[in-house]
């Protein structure tokens, strides 16, 4: 095959690096879909090829993450950003709110539009280098309990969550779903845009509790209101098909790799082996999160001073390592490693470090 570049290493936040087989079977299947000789952008979704291939994900989905019976899988539209507004109109308009960062902090003030969110608790102070600490009971008076399990910008994550809350715990695990196990049963409502871990932009896929989602009042917007998509199965308008139709194979590759305990494991590997360079080389490169609070998907670090960065940034780009600029709201590095980076991306990532780092600066 005919390369119109060398090959990188795509290390974006979102969209993100997708799996190679997932996107190869997407090229296979682009004229016929489904033996019906039409690409799946142009069938119904109504059809039944599409109806199966949208249960396939949500079957799939559900096998991956042990979604019990109580709760219901939907892929809709509006990003995790439509969540922010979604989850106090379904739920209550005083949610109570964990700021550890740059999106937890979105999803409080678009609450605050709409209601009387509290402030459980908050890292700011520090920089949001770590998930901050509260008592479990703190958002007893809340409607709900809203956390970001990943902090996509600051590289954060929460290692275990609260338990005993006494609310219903709502969570944006827009940048690590179905990177680790879970017990959904201690979630009210799990929500994640794809474009990470789990597709390309355009379809998020929220697991909502189904008692939990009886609770919101006849007044939500037709659109806005989860029973709504409960009751068409996510069909009530026309769903993102060919999203969806990426999510299905993003999802058969993750089966095909073990499941959620493999991709766990690997995962695990993939970013220790990141952070132990930035151990190695501490006045080099200086992790932005606590130890205890280091994410396994987005790698954050600075180096001492932003030429020092741009070097590093300009020299990686030459060498095929594509996308390690932190967020344009806090600058720095940033590799995101989500599950389709291969530990041979990672791998040619530490080398790089590794040999950046020995040319002595
Ligand atoms: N939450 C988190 C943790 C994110 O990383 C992002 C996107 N980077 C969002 C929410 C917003 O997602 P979307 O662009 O799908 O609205």
């Amino acid at each position: 095959m005919l390369l119109t570049h060398a090959p990188v290493w795509n290390f974006y936040a979102g969209p993100a690096t997708l799996p190679r087989p997932a996107l190869e079977r997407a090229k296979d299947e682009l004229l016929n879909f489904s033996q019906t000789g039409m690409s799946v952008m142009e069938i119904s979704h109504r059809a039944k090829p599409y109806m199966a291939l949208q249960s396939e994900a949500e079957a799939l989905f559900r096998e991956l993450l042990a979604v019990p019976d109580t709760h219901r899988v939907l892929f809709l539209q509006g990003g995790a950003t439509l969540q922010f507004a979604m989850i106090p109109l379904n739920f209550g308009l005083r949610g109570g709110y964990v700021n550890s960062g740059e999106w937890a902090n979105k999803a409080y003030k678009e609450a605050k539009k709409l209601g009387q969110p509290t402030l459980v608790a908050s890292s700011a102070e520090t920089q949001f280098d770590h998930m901050p600490e509260f008592e479990p009971t703190a958002a007893k008076d809340c409607d709900y309990l809203h956390l970001t399990s990943n902090e996509t910008v600051q590289g954060t994550q929460w290692q275990t969550f609260p338990s005993n809350t006494g609310v219903p715990l709502v969570a944006d695990m827009s940048s690590d779903i179905l990177s680790r196990r879970l017990n959904v049963k201690d979630f009210g409502l799990i929500y994640a845009g794809a474009q990470k871990n789990l597709g390309p932009s355009g379809v998020t896929v929220v697991v909502v509790d189904e008692n939990l989602a009886a609770r919101a009042p006849e007044t939500t917007p037709t659109m806005l209101n989860y029973r709504t998509h409960i009751e068409a199965g996510s069909m009530y308008n026309t769903p993102p098909t060919l999203a969806v139709y990426m999510l299905r194979n993003v999802l058969a590759w993750m089966m095909e790799q073990g499941g959620l305990e493999a991709i766990e494991v690997r995962n695990g590997r993939k970013s220790d082996r990141i952070y132990q360079v930035i151990d190695r080389y501490p006045d080099l490169y200086q992790g932005h999160a606590r130890i205890s609070a280091r994410s396994k998907m987005n790698v954050t670090f600075r180096l001492p001073d932003t030429d020092t960065e741009k070097a590093f940034l300009k020299e990686a780009e030459a060498a095929g390592l594509i996308g390690l600029a932190g967020h344009r709201s806090v600058g720095g590095c940033r590799a995101s490693i989500y599950n389709a980076m291969p530990e041979e991306g990672v791998e040619a990532l530490v080398n790089f470090m590794e040999s950046f780092a020995g040319r002595g600066r």
